[in-house]
């Protein structure tokens, strides 16, 4: 059975650090995959940061590396997106499920240190309410790094895997994927630079007796 999946991410770079082996690995297994990025990505990050056109490039390549067939982005102010209403993101979301029916939602964890990937986290859980005849049967939050390991474990939500994807065979397309967002990456170490995001894969594989893994909490599982 094949699966029609849904990444919804706050940033450009957002699905790819948070799932982009598993997005990899859902397209070599024939599942239909769909990216709706909600916020531009600029804005607040200092430094040498690439105007939204070359964002959407960057999301655009990378999307292409892993093979989403169907990649939405929305222009919501980044880092500000407490301006908007929820109810505003919860239908922006319900839009893009209401065209391709996911059976999978991936999503922020809610315990980032950033406004936007609490927002988003929020409107996903709001969009995918398990009303008779919703087609979402699993909900994953995925980690984010340089926002889910920036959380102190009093302040919130700790980050506590539950879940682990194999991504022995989808690594490498991850970190292609990643260095599309070349703007984006930082030396190491960084959390967000190619190789703390390698390390952290293979960690997260050891935790789990695989070569690399992605690791989740899982949210929500209807069978
Ligand atoms: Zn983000």
């Amino acid at each position: 059975m094949t699966h029609r999946v849904l990444v919804v991410a706050a940033h450009p770079d957002d699905e790819v650090l948070g799932c982009g082996g598993s997005i990899a690995r859902h397209r070599a297994a024939g599942d239909a995959v769909a990216v709706l990025i909600m916020a531009d990505g600029v804005g607040s990050r200092s430094g040498a940061d690439a105007p939204p056109a070359a964002r959407q490039q960057c999301a655009q390549q990378a999307a292409k590396i892993l093979g989403v067939q169907d990649l939405t982005l929305l222009a919501y102010p980044d880092n500000r997106m407490d301006e908007a209403t929820l109810l505003d993101v919860v239908q922006d979301i319900e839009k893009v499920m209401a065209r391709c029916l996911p059976d999978i939602v991936y999503t922020h964890h809610a315990g980032d240190v950033n406004i936007d990937h609490h927002i988003v986290h929020d409107a996903v859980i709001a969009a995918c309410r398990s009303q008779p005849g919703h087609t979402v049967k699993q909900l994953l939050f995925f980690e984010t790094p340089s926002s889910t390991e920036w959380r102190p474990p009093a302040s919130h939500a700790v980050f506590a895997p539950n879940w682990f994807s194999d991504i022995s065979a989808t690594l490498e397309l991850k970190l292609q994927a990643l260095a599309a967002y070349a703007p984006e990456l930082r030396e190491f170490p960084h959390p967000r630079s190619l190789q703390a995001v390698e390390h952290l894969a293979r960690w997260r594989g050891a935790c789990a007796g695989l070569a690399a893994a992605e690791a989740f909490e899982l949210g929500r599982n209807i069978v």
